[in-house]
């Protein structure tokens, strides 16, 4: 029998905690607030947005959209930063990502106060994590892939973990994490040799690729444990993950479903960081 990892029972056990601790703010008249700033009207950023904003109100946080044109420069998008920065009633920043081709990147992730970058994308923060420090704010996917590994008991020491995806909003950031827990972490991209060989020898891997149902039960072995953090929409219209679902059902250790696994965790390590935000 091949274990789900439902992602809604680790997000209710965060919450469960982040209530406490919001109704404590409130006690001290603040309300944990998210700034959402979004540069057009991508489909999938105003989905994501609509979940959180959904998410904020069912916990008595507040979200805040500040929607621009993607034509935006760079200066007015620094601007619009800096006043959020100094906003006393914003607690976190969330930017959209990824941006526009003209805008110079780099300076607006060196823009966001540290202190509010609740989806860790000031350099700062990033190197908190690289270091092994991870005490402060993490990217919300490889922390929620964690999340669901350590709430479900998953032993983590001396297993190897294959990781495939290699950006920075998931993979290496979640490559230093599980090194953290002493796991043995090998990561993989579209120029491996033999991707099936390394993923089938390996105790977990990790899937973010956004190709639905590529990894069939060829990649796996019986005890295999399968995060899958990919996100894509079948021919059919379907959302799905990386992994052929149907095809491993019944035929691997564990396994987190698309939708309703680590995506639903994810929106809630954003709010939790928007939180701790606010507490500090
Ligand atoms: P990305 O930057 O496009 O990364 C995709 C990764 O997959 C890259 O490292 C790429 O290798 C690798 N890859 C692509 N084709 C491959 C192949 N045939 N064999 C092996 N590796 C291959 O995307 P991302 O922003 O990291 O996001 C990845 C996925 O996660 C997307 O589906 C996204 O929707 C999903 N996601 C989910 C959540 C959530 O909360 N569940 C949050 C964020 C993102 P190269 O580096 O060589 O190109």
């Amino acid at each position: 029998m091949t274990e789900i990892l439902k992602g809604s029972i680790v997000a209710t056990s965060i919450k469960e905690d982040m209530k406490m601790r919001i109704n404590n703010l409130k006690d001290r008249n603040i309300v944990p607030t998210l700034g959402i700033i979004r540069l057009g009207d991508n489909p999938s950023d105003v989905s994501y947005e609509k979940s959180i904003i959904k998410a904020c109100e069912k916990m008595d946080m507040q979200a805040k959209v500040f929607e621009k044109d993607t034509q935006i420069a760079t200066e007015d998008l620094m601007e619009l930063m800096e006043e959020l920065n100094k906003n006393p009633r914003i607690s976190g920043i969330l930017l959209f990502r990824p941006l526009p081709n003209h805008i110079d990147e780099e300076k607006i992730r060196n823009s966001i106060s540290p202190d509010k970058d609740v989806d860790c994308m000031h350099p700062l923060n990033l190197e908190k994590i690289f270091e092994g420090n991870l005490g402060g704010f993490s990217p919300c996917t490889p922390k929620a892939a964690m999340e669901m590994l350590l709430f479900n008991d998953v032993e983590l020491e001396g297993k190897d973990v294959v990781v495939v995806n290699r950006s920075m909003v998931v993979g290496k950031p979640l490559v230093m994490m599980l090194l953290e827990k002493n796991a043995t972490v090998t990561i993989c991209h579209s120029r491996t040799k033999e991707l099936k060989e390394k993923t089938k020898a390996a105790d977990i891997v990790v899937t973010a690729l956004g190709r639905p149902k590529f990894f069939t039960m060829d990649y796996f072995n019986p005890n295999s444990i399968i995060i899958d953090v990919g996100v894509g929409v079948t021919e059919e219209g379907k959302l799905s993950g990386d992994v052929d679902y149907e095809d491993v059902s019944d035929r691997v250790k564990m396994i987190t479903p698309v939708p309703g696994g680590v995506g639903s965790v994810t929106t809630t390590i954003l709010l939790n960081q928007v939180v701790i935000a606010a507490e500090k």
